[in-house]
């Protein structure tokens, strides 16, 4: 199973917004939306990613001076992104050692998409079921 796998099944819906927008913006797209990161694109590349984690830190390091922040003084600038051939093993090491939830998938043509473990999850769970009904079959025959 791969990268490629998940994005079929999820589509390659992208929401982003930009590193100058007030972060009260980002706020209300992760509540709206009900994400846990959205992607900071510029000129469609991937500029940084901002999480939910990244606003909790926020208001605890600026206080009641938050609401005046932008949304690059909150991002990840230096961002991971794997490619549609990433296998979801390797994706899942690769958010369990850097402790993330969020991967873009980035071409040479450009942004494809983003995973979240909760799409991980999902493909795993789905996979382990599709396993067992094969089983099933099989001890049936
Ligand atoms: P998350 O677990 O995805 O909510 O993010 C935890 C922290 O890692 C936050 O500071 C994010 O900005 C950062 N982060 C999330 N995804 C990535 C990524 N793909 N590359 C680098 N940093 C990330």
């Amino acid at each position: 199973m791969y990268v490629s796998d998940i994005l079929k099944s999820k589509g390659s819906a992208i929401i982003s917004l930009g590193a100058g927008d007030p972060v009260a913006d980002a706020v209300a797209l992760l509540a709206e939306k009900r994400i846990g990161a959205v992607l900071v694109l510029d000129g469609g590349k991937v500029a940084g990613i901002l999480s939910e984690r990244d606003i909790v830190r926020g208001l605890n390091s600026f206080g009641p001076t938050f609401f005046e922040k932008r949304v690059s003084d909150l991002m990840t600038r230096d961002v991971v992104t794997c490619t549609p051939e990433t296998s979801v093993p390797e994706l899942m090491g690769m958010m369990t050692a850097r402790r993330f939830r969020h991967v873009p998938v980035v071409t040479d043509q450009g942004l494809l998409g983003i995973v979240s473990i909760g799409d991980v999850v999902k493909t795993r769970i789905e996979e382990a079921e599709a396993e067992v009904d094969a089983l099933r079959r099989y001890i049936a025959l």
